[in-house]
């Protein structure tokens, strides 16, 4: 449904422009599609770094990135040829821990993990219990949550902040909904970067309440623990 709504809405912007809808996750399409013939470049805005994994090891040969993580957002461009990093490179497994995007979840909004698994591969709605649960984690009102799909209520969660209030001694709960604005207009200036051309992978991530500077981009080098990475130049040594 949502894919037809956007084609059509692409289609009426941009008459010239040839749009194919796949209403399907991108491992379905993926399958479907052979992995002998790689993706050109992937434009990614997710909820999950599970789900930006999942992206990176589809191998695509090129990548734009854009993220929000509490008071922090940033985008990034991946190519890896040239020593350039992979977006896998930004999302390596961390070794010194244990959970999954279950147990992160579990720990992150209360709801117990045979729920949260059921949640994430049906999509169906919170139920007014695990939307309470939730709310109740994370200090904010529930009704909004109630028959949400939990992928959608996870950014709301992610983009928000603590923020001490005039004339209230109590921190409060804000989001930060101007954060993912900022991240979609950084993601989109990546693309126009990365449309351009040029070789290096580069990323940028700014505090959304401090001055932007230079420093913040910087470029991205592959990383030897990369497991996307190192079977790219297999298949290149193969090639
Ligand atoms: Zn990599």
């Amino acid at each position: 449904m949502k894919v037809a709504t956007m084609k059509n809405r692409l289609e009426a912007a941009h008459p010239q422009l040839t749009v194919t809808d796949h209403p399907t996750d991108l491992n379905s399409y993926c399958a479907i599609r052979g992995f002998d013939r790689p993706l050109h470049r992937v434009i990614a805005g997710l909820d999950s770094a599970e789900a930006r994994r999942h992206v990176a090891f589809k191998l695509p040969e090129r990548t734009v990135n854009m993220w929000t993580a509490g008071e922090r957002i940033g985008a990034g461009r991946y190519q890896p040829t040239h020593g350039g990093a992979c977006l896998a490179c930004d999302y390596l497994e961390r070794a010194d821990t244990q959970l999954d995007e279950v147990a992160e979840l579990f720990q992150q909004t209360g709801v117990r993990p045979d729920l949260i698994r059921t949640l994430l591969d049906s999509g169906r709605g919170l139920s007014a219990e695990e939307a309470v649960t939730i709310a109740s984690r994370w200090g904010t009102p529930a009704d909004k949550f109630v028959g949400q799909p939990l992928r959608s209520v996870m950014p709301a969660l992610c983009a928000t902040g603590r923020l001490q209030m005039p004339n209230n001694p109590e921190v409060v709960d804000v989001p930060f909904a101007f954060a993912s604005l900022f991240a979609g207009i950084s993601g989109f200036m990546m693309l126009l970067k990365d449309l351009k051309g040029g070789d290096p992978s580069e990323g940028w991530t700014q505090h959304i309440f401090k001055r932007p500077t230079p420093f913040l981009l910087r470029a991205l080098h592959t990383r030897s623990e990369c497991v996307c990475c190192s079977t790219l130049s297999d298949l290149a040594t193969n090639a």
